[in-house]
Order: structure tokens, then C-alpha cells, then sequence
């Protein structure tokens, strides 16, 4: 299991919620798969000024999950917990969304979905370009 991180965590040049997300109140301009126009190689050109949807979300990475070379960019997977939501019988979630065709059948996206899914949350991958959160991706491992 990896160490907590000492520090809070940063994005750094990772922008991966600003491409595979819709962002509340960029909805019309950002929608899923469309990389958000704000983006520069640089990071987000209106950080200050940010809508409230970026400026509250934060993956599973960002709040300590993982190691340094998971951050999202770099795993090709971007980790979403959700909580549990009994009144519906849903237990705690990972959704992890593919930021490449196939990213999930990477060594190390494997290990870390195998991680996830160990640590006793019902994984949920999202593939590549799907669209809608509804569906909230295929459960990993596929039952069967
Ligand atoms: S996916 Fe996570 S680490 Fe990457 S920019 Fe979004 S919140 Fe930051
Ligand atoms: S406004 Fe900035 S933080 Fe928000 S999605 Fe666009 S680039 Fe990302």
C-alpha cells in the first residue's frame, strides 16, 4: 500500500478532469471528451477565476490515493471515490475513467484497478470516450 503523501498534493500539469469531465458551469462550453478551451500548456488560463465545479473537484490522487506516479496524467486513469449512498443500496465506488483507447490494460492501470478493488470498494471502469456519468462505467473485474 502506498505511504500518505507528507504534503498536500498539487495538480501539477495534470489536467486530466479538465478534458474527461464536464465541469459544473462550463457544461455548454466543456462538455465530456472535449478538452475544456481554457486549457494551455501551462495549466488552466482563468485558475483564479475558475468555475466552482473545478475549482471543488478533486480525484481520488489529488486527496492522497496512490502514489506519485499515479497521478493521473501519468496512470492513464483518473480515480474518482464515491461515497455510499445506502438509501439505494450503492456502498462506497471507484470509478476510474481511461484517459487513452486501452488504458486500463496497461501493467500498471491493472495493478492499480487490482489495488482499488482489494481494498474492498466496488470498481467501476469507465472506457475511454464513454459518455454519460449515469452509467457509472462496467463493474472491474467484469462478474463472471
Ligand atoms: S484529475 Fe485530479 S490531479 Fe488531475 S487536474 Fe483533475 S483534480 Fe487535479
Ligand atoms: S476552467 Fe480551467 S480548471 Fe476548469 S476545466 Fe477549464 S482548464 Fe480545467
Amino acid at each position: 500500500m502506498a505511504s500518505p503523501p507528507t504534503a498536500p498534493r498539487r495538480c501539477g500539469p495534470c489536467q486530466a478532469c479538465c478534458t474527461a469531465y464536464p465541469i459544473e458551469g462550463l457544461l455548454e462550453e466543456s462538455p465530456r471528451w472535449v478538452p475544456c478551451h481554457h486549457r494551455k500548456a501551462q495549466g488552466c488560463s482563468v485558475y483564479p477565476r475558475r468555475p466552482d465545479g473545478c475549482a471543488t473537484f478533486r480525484c481520488a490522487w489529488l486527496d492522497g490515493w496512490g502514489s506519485e506516479g499515479q497521478r493521473p496524467d501519468l496512470l492513464g486513469l483518473l480515480v474518482e471515490f464515491l461515497p455510499a449512498r445506502p438509501r439505494i443500496g450503492l456502498g462506497e465506488r471507484a470509478i476510474a475513467t481511461e484517459l487513452a483507447p486501452q488504458a486500463a490494460a496497461r501493467g500498471d492501470a491493472r495493478e492499480a484497478l487490482r489495488t482499488l478493488h482489494a481494498a474492498g470498494r466496488a470498481v467501476y471502469l469507465v472506457p475511454y470516450r464513454a459518455r454519460g456519468f449515469e452509467t457509472l462505467g462496467r463493474p472491474w473485474p467484469a462478474p463472471g
